[in-house]
């Protein structure tokens, strides 16, 4: 799958959001707000390089500790590395940015990152620097660690 970073995201209709704790609640919407890609990159296409600051880099994996969502779509492998130590990552990533706008990011961007050298654009680095962690990894079952479910977000038992 190959996105360029910022054009708009239509991969899923819908943003699901599964519990970590126990694995197998579930919620669910269509998004009102705009979904933006960042860092789906692909063998043979070209993408932006460079350093990014550490505390960015420290805070999007802990994210991922906290947020999993779309994880229920089949894990992707990294194409860019040869195909014997390619790592998997299952689901994406949401930063809400402003006006609402949220990025989407494949799980495996915190490795594109660290082991191939991309650098995300300076908007989505600035968006993971303002996620309220705390409160994210705060967040219990029927609250994710997302700010923008709806209240009408289907919940379910899977
Ligand atoms: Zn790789």
């Amino acid at each position: 799958m190959f996105y360029r970073d910022l054009s708009k995201y239509d991969y899923q209709d819908e943003d699901t959001f599964t519990d970590r704790e126990s694995g197998f609640y579930a919620l669910w919407y269509r998004p009102a707000y705009s979904r933006l890609n960042v860092g789906w990159l692909k063998a043979g296409k070209p993408y932006s390089t460079g350093t990014v600051p550490t505390a960015f880099v420290e805070k999007l994996k802990a994210v991922q500790q906290v947020q999993w969502m779309n994880v229920c779509l089949g894990a992707h492998e990294c194409d860019l590395c040869p195909e014997d130590k390619a790592p998997e990552g299952n689901g994406e990533v949401r930063i809400p940015g402003e006006h609402g706008i949220a990025y989407a990011a494949p799980f495996l961007i915190t490795h594109y990152i660290t082991d191939h050298g991309y650098r995300p654009p300076q908007v989505f680095i600035d968006a993971v620097l303002a996620v309220d962690l705390d409160a994210w990894a705060a967040a219990r079952w029927p609250d994710v660690p997302f700010p923008w479910i709806p209240d009408d977000a289907e919940r379910m038992l899977q």
